[in-house]
């Protein structure tokens, strides 16, 4: 399927995320029955990671769909969702790239894509903004540590680096985008990884907590 075709079967769905049925929905993509059963995160002043909601529930069903149903269509409603969340907060939440957090190549290649690369594609063709896929990948570990660089080793410990279009990073504003935050462990460590490569800030959203 072209990606074109792709992006169109994604926004063709109408109606409520969670129970589809064709009523009034909000920006973000819920109606009345089902967004008060949600449970939403609150941020404080001064934060710079940011969680739309628990990942519990319906939210934890729909983002469970996607992943492992392959019900593409949810990766749009996703970005609906970080749309609406980001529109409540535009004059403290700006940046100008949007960067996905990186899947490991091996569950890369069993589940076929990465949904975050998704939600973050959909995302920014709502926005109307930057998206850089290629930003960071995932070690292979198979780079030797002894050949690198005292920086590189670090970079390469952490699992995760910055690709040759680290140039394109420098200076900017980028907002992390992942579906759920578990350990935090990853989008620390993407987020580091950025920041070395020349990043300004790095904002991290995602769509659930557990
Ligand atoms: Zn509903």
């Amino acid at each position: 399927m072209s990606t074109k075709k792709m992006l169109m079967s994604l926004f063709s769905r109408k109606g409520c995320t969670c129970c589809w049925k064709d009523t009034e929905i909000n920006s973000y993509g819920f109606c009345r029955e089902c967004f008060i059963r949600l449970c939403l995160l609150e941020s404080k002043p001064g934060d710079d990671t940011f969680h739309v909601f628990r990942y519990e529930g319906e939210i934890r069903r729909i983002i469970s769909d996607l992943k492992y149903r392959r019900k593409k269509y949810y990766a749009q409603r996703l970005a609906m969702v970080l749309a609406a969340y980001l529109a409540e907060r535009k004059d403290t939440l700006s940046f100008d790239v949007i960067v996905p957090v990186p899947l490991h190549w091996k569950k890369e290649f069993s589940r076929g894509f990465n949904q975050s690369a998704m939600i973050s594609v959909c995302l920014g063709r709502i926005l109307k903004k930057k998206v850089m896929l290629d930003a960071l990948a995932k070690s292979k570990n198979t780079i030797s540590q002894t050949a690198l660089g005292r920086e590189d080793r670090k970079r390469n410990m952490s699992g995760i680096f910055a690709s040759g279009r680290q140039r394109i990073m420098e200076k900017s504003f980028v907002l992390l985008v992942d579906d759920v935050y578990t350990t935090g462990a990853t989008a620390l460590s993407a987020k580091k990884t950025l920041l070395s490569a020349g990043a300004s800030t790095v904002i991290i959203l995602t769509v659930a907590k557990a």
